[in-house]
């Protein structure tokens, strides 16, 4: 299995819940709103035997040249967007959601940006973020995909075409999955964000942007064991600098 991160960069995001971009040379913090934190945003494609999966969906902003950002970077790699088979979606989110869709330059309607895959969502999740529709989750990002044909509604834990598992756990929002795609002898584990940066697999700690914080810690706590067991290749989505690791040994 080839991992290839997908990194839009970092971001200030404040009590508005705006994404602004933040370019780490020139940028600096304390100009940005007190209380802003420092995001780094960054979507995976992982290409198996089978497979060109899509690992959440990025920000949904426009590149340097007008075309959604996951394109670019997907292009980057020799991957068109009609190349993509399958998008496993963590949750909701706007900067997990953003580039789910994009829109039809000439009926300015909302499509799929990836018009070949199948959109992999907890039912759940679609029907909270609907119902939630503001700051966090902008129900335009993906109420398109109800009225269509790419979208499969996923509930609990299972197993999506041979060894693509998805597993339910909230955590950070009431219906958070996480996925474990084994191909070739390599176990890669996307966590979202109840396992979003390295560093937090290291320490116990609760996270007040989490929706239940202490169901994140133990969750992660869980797959820290889990991921030792079975060798897991952790894939972190709001960490540039390690996108994707083992866990260092005991
Ligand atoms: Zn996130």
């Amino acid at each position: 299995m080839k991992i290839i991160p997908l990194s839009e960069g970092s971001f200030t995001v404040d009590a508005t819940k705006r994404f602004v971009p933040f370019d780490q040379g020139r940028d600096r913090m304390e100009e940005r709103p007190r209380g802003s934190l420092l995001v780094e945003i960054q979507p995976f494609a992982l290409v198996t035997s089978r497979d060109i999966l899509l690992l959440d969906s990025g920000l949904g902003f426009p590149g340097a040249g007008g075309e959604l950002q996951i394109h670019k970077n997907l292009q980057d790699q020799g991957i068109r967007p009609g190349d993509v088979t399958r998008v496993l979606v963590s949750h909701l989110h706007q900067d997990h959601a953003g580039g789910l869709g994009m829109k039809d330059p000439r009926s300015g309607m909302k499509i799929p940006s990836f018009p070949n895959a199948l959109y992999y969502i907890n039912r759940q999740e679609l029907d909270y973020g609907i119902s939630r529709d503001g700051k966090s989750y902008h129900a335009e990002d993906f109420r398109f995909l109800t009225g269509g044909d790419r979208l499969v509604l996923l509930e609990g834990s299972g197993e999506i075409g041979k060894g693509i598992h998805y597993e339910l756990t909230g955590g950070h929002c009431p219906y958070h999955q996480v996925f474990l795609v084994e191909d070739g002898g390599t176990r890669a584990f996307f966590g979202g964000d109840v396992a979003p940066q390295a560093s937090q697999m290291k320490n116990r700690f609760m996270a007040n942007y989490d929706y239940e914080p202490k169901k994140s810690m133990e969750l992660r706590q869980e797959f820290v064991q889990r991921g030792r067991d079975g060798d897991w290749t952790f894939l972190y989505y709001h960490d540039i600098r390690t996108p994707a690791a083992k866990l260092p040994p005991l």
